[in-house]
């Protein structure tokens, strides 16, 4: 697996389409900055949540052509692609021949029958769902208020209920009452054919081109009744475990996605198990570290990858928020609420988790934004990330230094808080801030890491923390050295790096 800086964005974030971000990856402004691509997965076919509500993995024609992906792989980059295992749309092709079919439907046992996977543990109500009694669900990780239930209905008038852990859209039609709907329905992980759909899926990720695959929510995979049904144990780890032989054959590196408190260890158990993980500490501790000037949080992180051996993927900011909360138990809570409050009145957005205090998810907000989109300590943030263990991913709105969108949240629906930070940018609007130095100083530093041999998942990192507020990380591999030392009092930082074309040397006073 390479280290290299990987870009993450929609198809349709940069210009319009994937043949455009291929044309600008291109360029000479662009080239060389990036060695891997996570392209969101609407470039699949698909509707709700701007992509990870799966029709088919066939490519989206209108954003991309089969083209595009040569492009990329002739820029010697590699892909990251989304395998959305816990969940397809509504309008796939299984679902809608369960629906048309019923109990005919080869594909009848393929998503999860609510009322069949509770009969005998709860109540029939008079919307013809079950209520499972308490005990079996007092346990239970709701995702969203309210049951994760879909009424759906079939040709003979039935309505049934199917398990929808995350987002629905119920339309009524005024004039006729006619009820649509749209939903990501979750697969029964107990059907064959759902096993042998996931070797299809990953076929097909693979003959994209992908190398890096990352895994969609996984924890929600596993459902049995009175368990909390997010990371049954051991379950889920058999789930992973059968699907990192089905990668493996595919040459295929698996990224499971987990959100989780520092405290619970998730990621240390992942990595114990040989998974690569998503280090979604790093966003709330560089806020940290720069808003406290006081690296201490981060240094113990980076010296806990380096002697536990995690291999991570690391990021700013990504097409969901901040996630602040998974600093819990690495981070004093009061501290965590300064940097949510802080990010807050900076214009960022929370979304409660159903109305529970301190249950929601993530802080809503770009990273420049969050940062007081101040252009010191956006370009020392990039700078530490690179120089954090792991492979470095950049999401396109936090290169351009994008603000806050507060009119894509007011336009867009229930899951309009998301949109603050998914702008897509023009053709015009890339030109322009093509010509700021912020975005001109993070392409340096992004080419300096690519054209640097001393990082990498085996070289050797030094982490010294001569005072609170300064840190000085060096990477050494063949020969070769990279050194960025860093003051968080004043954002000042030096970078030294051997790269193939020489010395590089950069500095913010
Ligand atoms: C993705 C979210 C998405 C959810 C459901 C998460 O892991 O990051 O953007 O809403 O999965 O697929």
């Amino acid at each position: 697996m390479n280290s290299g800086a990987m870009l993450n964005a929609y198809p349709d974030s940069l210009g319009g389409t994937l043949t455009d971000i291929a044309a600008l990856l291109e360029t000479k402004e662009m080239r060389g900055a990036f060695r891997s691509f996570y392209i969101l997965p609407s470039v699949f076919t698909t509707d709700l949540d701007r992509g990870f509500s799966v029709i088919s993995y066939d490519l989206d024609q209108h954003l991309t052509t089969p083209g595009d992906m040569d492009r990329l792989r002739a820029l010697g980059m590699d892909l990251k692609l989304d395998f959305i295992l816990n969940h397809l749309s509504v309008q796939s092709p299984q679902f809608q021949d369960m629906i048309a079919k019923g109990d005919q439907s080869e594909y009848r046992d393929f998503f999860i029958n609510w009322n069949k996977f509770w009969n005998g543990k709860g109540e029939m109500t008079e919307g013809s769902y079950i209520q499972p009694d308490e005990q079996y669900i007092q346990d239970m990780f709701f995702r969203k208020p309210g049951l994760p239930i879909l009424m759906v209905q079939f040709p003979d008038g039935r309505e049934v209920p199917y398990w929808n852990t995350f987002y629905q859209e119920v339309r009524t039609d005024p004039e006729t009452g006619r009820r649509s709907y749209l939903g990501q329905m979750d697969v029964n992980i107990q059907s064959e054919l759902v096993w042998q759909y996931y070797g299809e899926v990953l076929d097909k990720l693979a003959g994209y081109g992908a190398s890096i695959v990352r895994l969609d929510a996984f924890g929600y995979a596993s459902k049995i009744p009175g368990r909390r049904n997010f990371m049954n144990e051991p379950e889920t780890w058999d789930i992973l475990e059968r699907i990192r032989q089905m990668a493996e054959k595919r040459n295929l590196t698996l990224l499971p996605e987990i959100h989780a408190a520092y405290g619970e260890g998730s990621y240390k158990t992942l990595s114990d198990k040989g998974y690569m993980t998503y280090d979604f500490f790093l966003p709330g501790l560089l806020i940290d570290a720069i808003e406290n000037h006081d690296a201490d949080f981060l240094a113990r992180w980076a010296k806990e990858q380096k002697d536990g051996g995690i291999r991570c993927v690391n990021m700013l900011g990504c097409h969901d928020g901040i996630p602040l909360l998974d600093l819990k138990g690495l981070v004093p809570d009061e501290r965590i609420q300064g940097l949510i409050d802080l990010i807050v009145s900076r214009g960022g957005l929370i979304k409660n988790l159903h109305g529970k205090k301190n249950m929601y998810y993530q802080v809503n907000a770009t990273y420049f934004s969050a940062l007081g989109c101040d252009e010191k300590k956006m370009l020392l943030a990039r700078a530490l990330q690179l120089f954090m263990p792991g492979k470095p991913q950049i999401w396109y709105l936090d290169l351009f230094a994008g603000e806050n969108d507060l009119e894509a949240v007011q336009r867009s629906g229930e899951a309009g808080h998301k949109e603050i930070n998914r702008t897509n940018l023009t053709k015009d609007e890339i030109a322009q801030r093509l010509q700021r130095p912020i975005v001109q100083k993070q392409l340096e530093l992004l080419n300096m890491r690519n054209a640097c041999p001393a990082f990498g998942f085996d070289a050797e990192l030094q982490i010294d923390q001569p005072n609170t507020h300064t840190l000085c990380l060096a990477w050494r591999n063949r020969g070769k050295q990279a050194v960025l030392t860093a003051d968080l009092t004043t954002y000042a930082f030096f970078v030294e790096a051997d790269t193939d074309g020489g010395k590089f040397r950069f500095s913010q006073e």
